[in-house]
């Protein structure tokens, strides 16, 4: 046994723990593809922890975390290593803290209805224990088999249907964590005082161990409706996903494929109809793939061109619709139908969703055989709002071109913006091969791929992330997205976790320096769309994301009534007498519409904001993210304690159209905060 784990057993005699060498190499990494290269080149398991531990409750966690912090001895949580960013990545003075073990359903209450469950439970036994109560969670992540929901917090997970469920942070309305200094916390969502869920929520195991949630459950749905349509081209089909959103429509799975990749969809749905589970031997094909993938600019252009995508049969949309009231889904299918065919979307009928729902989790698994043929894949997940989607969509692919053959699908949209879904293959490019080896040559390759690709993605005005998170991986990235974002995140984690003992070098870069990278944020946040109607100085309408921005100091009645010139509201009870939107916000914003009615609405998309200290911080506007935590969170019920809103990017509603409503759903949207909260928003508070 080494010395870390003879602590280890020795402080907690009746906790399983393990240093066993297989333990060791199972712990040592996440599914980042980066490493199935270096497994590939025979160098496996580079990074294995010290030793691997599985608590079984929240006291052997705190009691955990303090042996940990007076040890110095740094923790990772794990909860099925099934991050692609990696999130994972140890060393051998690191503990693993791996969550399975908690795993319990510690509360459902059907009149709520709300499940408390905690972290370590694994996807599909929960929405199997929650469907015989006759509910669901609505979050089903390709990898709901290999997931818990402790990673899917802290990473900001989204599942297929985040349609109509909204994401992993449209769910949560509780947190049971401990932070890095062993205390535990209880942390509950609130509208009109700071809310320190959403800055726990995708904090990636760097502020605190979460051992379990309070989530949002929906009746489970007793009835779908399906549709599918072809078009012309992939700004037809997202152009009707944008209208379906904005027009009220929330269907659960709305998947776009361009003409390349709803080819391979098509191609894999007729081979699943016809031999299930035939994999290819590994090495099988792999001189034609390498071949292919040697020059991937040629085969971009040739795949992206219009005349090509006609011929390989357009664009194709998928939607499901689902509801626990039978009559909604046929209603819903048929206004998406006559949206989508006003948009020049030809009628595919039902057959290609159900076939998708079918095979919803086959396709994600798929990597190893590329793998083994001396190639690589990978995915790239980045949301924008709908006015940037096409900067973003063609950014991001010409950025990838010279290197990695692109294809895309579109889903997890909102009404205000889109994620795009990119995955991309490669090989070792030739002219490396000969200087580096093969081997290196591909990592160098995967690795410009991606450079080129983020930052294509920051420049278009996406964001970092949509779901998968940042990591270690895109960590270095993180000031381009955030700007002096990073310093606030640090100091997050400082507050939570003085001794920085969770999860050291995930999320933030290792150097301590953003200054370089400020003012790129700011750039893309102010920067009017190029289909904006400006009505005036103070306020910016983006139209087509259904977004406003408004100058802070702006009195919250003329803006109403500038909206309502261009026939759009904020749709709120106004307060009676002046009051500025920057006041308003910092209250909570009293008078909105409640949020949980429309898990995939929100209300602030992004603003800029001065720091306590006079520093500059800039969110630029996105329909979701999942880079760290959310940062608004500071200032909207903040009352100003953390800093000044600026300016704001708001949802704007069509007057002629009727918000949906989610069923109902019964919590105290303002309790009082505990003496746990209020010790962390005064820590926080000090180190910004
Ligand atoms: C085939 C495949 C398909 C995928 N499809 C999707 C998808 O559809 N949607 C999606 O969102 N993601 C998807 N992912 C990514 C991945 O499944 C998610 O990021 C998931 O949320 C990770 O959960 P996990 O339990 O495996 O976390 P892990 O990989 O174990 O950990 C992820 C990160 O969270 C931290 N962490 C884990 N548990 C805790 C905890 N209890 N407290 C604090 N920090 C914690 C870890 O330290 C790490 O930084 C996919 C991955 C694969 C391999």
């Amino acid at each position: 046994m080494n010395p870390l784990a003879r602590d280890l057993s020795v402080a907690f005699p009746k906790l399983r723990a393990s240093d066993d060498a297989a333990d060791r190499v199972a712990y040592a990494r996440d599914m980042w593809p980066r490493h199935h290269l270096a497994v590939r080149a025979g160098h496996p398991a580079e990074h294995r922890p010290g030793a691997i531990v599985w608590p079984t409750s929240t006291d052997d966690v705190a009691r955990l975390v303090r042996w940990a912090r007076s040890r110095g001895v740094a923790l990772v949580p794990f909860g099925a290593g099934s991050g692609v960013c990696a999130g994972v990545l140890p060393r051998g003075d690191v503990v693993i803290v791996d969550l399975k073990r908690m795993g319990r359903i510690r509360t459902l209450d059907p009149r709520t209805p709300l499940v408390e469950v905690e972290a370590g439970h694994m996807g599909v036994p929960l929405e199997r224990a929650l469907g015989r109560s006759g509910f669901t969670l609505g979050h089903f992540p390709s990898s709901i088999l290999c997931s818990t929901v402790g990673g899917w917090v802290a990473t900001r997970s989204a599942g297929q249907c985040s349609g109509a469920y909204g994401k992993i942070e449209d769910m949560v309305v509780a947190l049971e964590c401990v932070t890095g200094c062993g205390d535990v916390v209880a942390l509950a969502r609130r509208t009109s005082a700071p809310d320190l869920v959403p800055l726990v929520v995708g904090s990636e195991g760097t502020m605190a161990i979460v051992t379990s949630a309070t989530l949002r459950l929906h009746p489970a749905p007793t009835s779908r409706g399906f549709g599918a349509w072809s078009f012309p081209t992939t700004r037809h089909g997202w152009d009707s996903v944008r209208a379906m959103f904005q027009e009220g429509l929330r269907p659960a799975v709305a998947r776009l494929y361009d003409p390349f990749d709803a080819m391979l969809v098509r191609h894999a749905g007729a081979r699943a109809g016809t031999s299930p589970a035939r994999p290819r031997a590994p090495g099988m094909g792999g001189a034609a793939l390498r071949a292919i993938l040697r020059r991937p600019g040629a085969i971009n252009e040739l795949l992206h061109s219009n005349v090509v995508g006609r011929a390989l049969g357009g664009a194709t949309l998928l939607v499901v619709f689902e509801s626990a009231d039978a009559s909604m889904p046929p209603l819903a299918v048929d206004r998406a139908r006559t949206i989508c065919e006003s948009r020049r979307g030809s009628w595919l009928g039902e057959a290609p969703a159900r076939g998708w729902l079918e095979r919803r989790y086959s396709v994600s698994y798929r990597q190893a055989p590329i793998f083994a043929n001396g190639a690589f894949v990978d995915t790239m997940e980045v949301a924008a709002r709908w006015s940037k989607l096409g900067d973003l969509y063609e950014g991001v692919r010409r950025a990838l071109g010279p290197d990695v053959v692109v294809t895309a699908h579109f889903s997890h949209a909102y009404p205000d913006g889109c994620c795009i879904y990119f995955s991309f293959a490669g090989s070792a490019s030739p002219e490396l091969v000969a200087k580096i080896g093969w081997d290196a040559a591909c990592e160098a390759t995967y690795d410009r791929a991606w450079r080129s690709a983020l930052g294509a993605a920051i420049e278009a005005g996406g964001t970092l992330s949509h779901h998968h998170g940042v990591g270690r991986s895109k960590a270095p990235r993180l000031p381009a997205a955030l700007g002096a974002g990073v310093d606030v995140v640090r100091a997050l984690m400082r507050a939570f976790d003085p001794g920085g003992i969770l999860n050291p070098g995930a999320l933030v870069p290792t150097t301590m320096s953003t200054s370089t990278s400020m003012s790129t944020s700011t750039s893309t946040s102010s920067t009017p769309a190029s289909t904006n109607a400006s009505t005036n100085a103070n306020l910016l309408i983006d139209r087509e994301s259904l977004l406003a921005r408004m100058d802070g100091m702006t009195d919250l009645s003329d803006a109403e009534g500038w909206l309502n010139e261009a026939g759009l509201t904020l749709d709120l009870s106004l307060p009676s007498g002046p009051l500025t939107v920057a006041a308003w916000l910092g209250r909570g914003a009293p008078g909105a519409r409640d949020r949980l009615l429309d898990p995939v609405d929100q209300l602030v998309a992004g603003l800029d904001a001065t720091l306590a200290d006079g520093r500059s911080l800039s969110l630029h506007p996105a329909p979701r993210r999942a880079v760290g935590p959310d940062l608004t969170a500071l200032f909207v019920g903040g009352h100003g304690r953390f800093g000044r809103i600026d300016a704001v990017w708001l949802r704007v509603h069509r007057r002629d159209v009727l918000r949906p409503t989610a069923p109902p759903f019964v919590r105290d949207r303002d309790p009082a905060p505990n003496a746990g909260e209020r010790a962390l928003l005064d820590a926080i508070a000090r180190g910004l």
